[in-house]
């Protein structure tokens, strides 16, 4: 658990009988991540004993063939991990009911498989559906005091539609209720940032702009849109990973110590970084910020179509990389670039954050280049941290010394080999839901301020003539990336 649960709340989820209904429960994001993690959570005895979990979707389905296909999608994720004894105890649990969201009605058959439980309801549906869940459920009178909310992204496409969502959710749901997952913040090591930060003296010192030269944060994928064109057009890559993960990721780096784990010390710090953000508008659109969009091309060593082709012939502007120069204009920071990227078809499948440091002040190993130090926290597809240092090469000149970058890892699956790798983020979250503990969740604010910075780049653009720029797939973007770090004497790191 992230911090320790309160009394009152273990108390609460050891006599309430709970149900999670999980909407949308034969979709792809229900099968492919919801139900293993909980499978992973019963298998590690950490589900409630008597937390029933309730699939909901349009289709009718019997009970055991619901459970039939959850069985195999746990089986395809846990692979050799998957424990027919495990299996056992966590089947019993599961019950399917067939409910059209769109249909009042249709509530009331999730109320008898409820059974007046105190329930969390997992909206795994697209948002276009959450006002008719969140009326429907309130009309059939399922939702009481204590029953909460789990949302998924997008949480809207700009500021005015989110709004209109968190609106809804908070005409039926309190503010304490709702958990909105950036699955992120479900990661390992994005946690871990939290302890490589603040459970260690050497580095806070150090964080800060006399120390630290730049940060980049890098989020690419090798995969195109594949089947999701049409979600994907109508909302891009700054909408679609920019507004959410990076500037989460951002907000977890750039952040003052907050005063304890608990939700709102740490989401009052990130959402200071958010509000200390400078608005890109004006020139700055065209200066701090590349867009591109992939042609064909040669990805992980096939050949890929480009974007335009994956629709069907429709033409789009729409971007499937951008990169960008944030500026968080506070004391601790003022100066100091923040260099976001993410892309779709980029040559390797990495998330990382980099830190680098400054050069030394002088040096005394004459004509040697001097590499400057770097922290590099990789989130994918590895957990590791390592820290580029200069050192001495052994041997034996009498001419002055050579040195060269050498690296201290530390990688989280060597050192905890005991642990099960690659964890589901949702585990974490989905445990931190039923603790009640929304530390690892987006407050609407959060939400609402990342929104407004997108929302003016986007106006920028839209006010622009010029279009997402072609780079061929298996590749790092096209060259206005390059030129917009090279400007500003970086370059990225890969
Ligand atoms: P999906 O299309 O695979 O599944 C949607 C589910 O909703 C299905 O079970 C479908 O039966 C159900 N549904 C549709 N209309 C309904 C209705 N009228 N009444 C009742 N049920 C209805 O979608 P998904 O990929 O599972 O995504 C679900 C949500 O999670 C979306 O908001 C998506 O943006 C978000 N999300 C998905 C992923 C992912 O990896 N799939 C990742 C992040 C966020």
């Amino acid at each position: 658990m992230l911090h320790p649960v309160p009394a009152s709340t273990r108390a609460k989820s050891r006599h309430a009988s709970e149900g999670l209904v999980i909407f949308g429960g034969t979709g792809d994001l229900a099968l492919r991540m919801l139900f293993p993690s909980l499978y992973f959570l019963e298998d590690e005895g950490l589900l409630p004993p008597d937390l029933r979990i309730i699939g909901t979707a349009r289709s009718d389905l019997e009970d055991a063939a619901f459970a039939a296909q959850v069985k195999s999608a746990v089986q395809t994720r846990a692979g050799d991990d998957f424990s027919d004894e495990t299996w056992a105890r966590f089947a019993p649990r599961l019950r399917y009911a067939a409910v059209d969201v769109q249909d009042a009605a249709a509530f009331s058959r999730l109320g008898e498989v409820l059974e007046a439980r105190r329930a969390i309801f997992y909206l795994s549906t697209s948002p276009a559906l959450f006002g008719a869940v969140c009326q429907n459920l309130q009309v059939a009178g399922l939702v009481r005091d204590d029953s909460r909310v789990v949302v998924e992204k997008p949480i809207g496409r700009d500021l005015k539609s989110c709004q209109a969502i968190n609106d809804t959710l908070a005409s039926i749901f309190t503010e304490d209720r709702i958990f909105r997952v950036d699955h992120y913040l479900g990661k390992e090591a994005v946690q871990n940032l939290l302890a490589l930060r603040f459970a260690n003296t050497l580095f806070e010192p150090l964080w800060n702009k006399a120390s630290i030269d730049h940060v980049q944060i890098t989020v690419a994928e090798t995969v195109g849109v594949e089947g999701r064109w049409s979600y994907y057009d109508d909302y891009g890559a700054l909408r679609d990973m920019v507004q959410n993960h990076l500037l989460q990721l951002l907000s977890l780096v750039a952040m003052e110590p907050p005063a304890s784990l608990d939700p709102d010390s740490v989401r009052n710090e990130k959402i200071k970084v958010l509000q200390s953000l400078r608005p890109i508008t004006g020139r700055d659109v065209e200066r701090n910020t590349a867009r591109g969009q992939y042609i064909a091309g040669v990805a992980d060593g096939r050949s890929a179509p480009g974007y335009a082709d994956e629709s069907g012939g429709d033409s789009s502007e729409t971007e499937t990389f951008v990169a960008l120069l944030a500026h968080v204009d506070n004391w601790r920071w003022a100066g100091t670039p923040f260099y976001l990227r993410t892309g779709k078809r980029l040559p390797a499948r990495s998330s990382e954050i980099v830190i680098q440091f400054r050069e030394v002040p002088h040096s005394i190993f004459g004509g040697v280049d001097l590499m400057a130090n770097r922290l590099t926290i990789r989130l994918q597809p590895e957990e590791e941290i390592s820290l580029a240092l200069m050192n001495k090469t052994p041997s034996l000149e009498h001419n002055g010394m050579t040195l060269k970058p050498l690296s201290l890892n530390l990688s989280l699956s060597h050192a905890f080999k005991d642990e099960r790798p690659r964890r589901i983020a949702y585990e974490r979250l989905l445990l931190e839901v039923l603790h009640d503990n929304q530390t690892l969740f987006v407050r609407r604010d959060e939400q609402e301020t990342a929104w407004r910075w997108i929302d003016a780049i986007r106006h920028g653009w839209d006010h622009k003539s010029t279009k997402p720029s072609p780079y061929p797939a298996g590749t790092w973007g096209p060259s206005s990336a390059f030129a917009l770090i090279e400007r500003h004497a970086h370059s990225w790191c890969e």
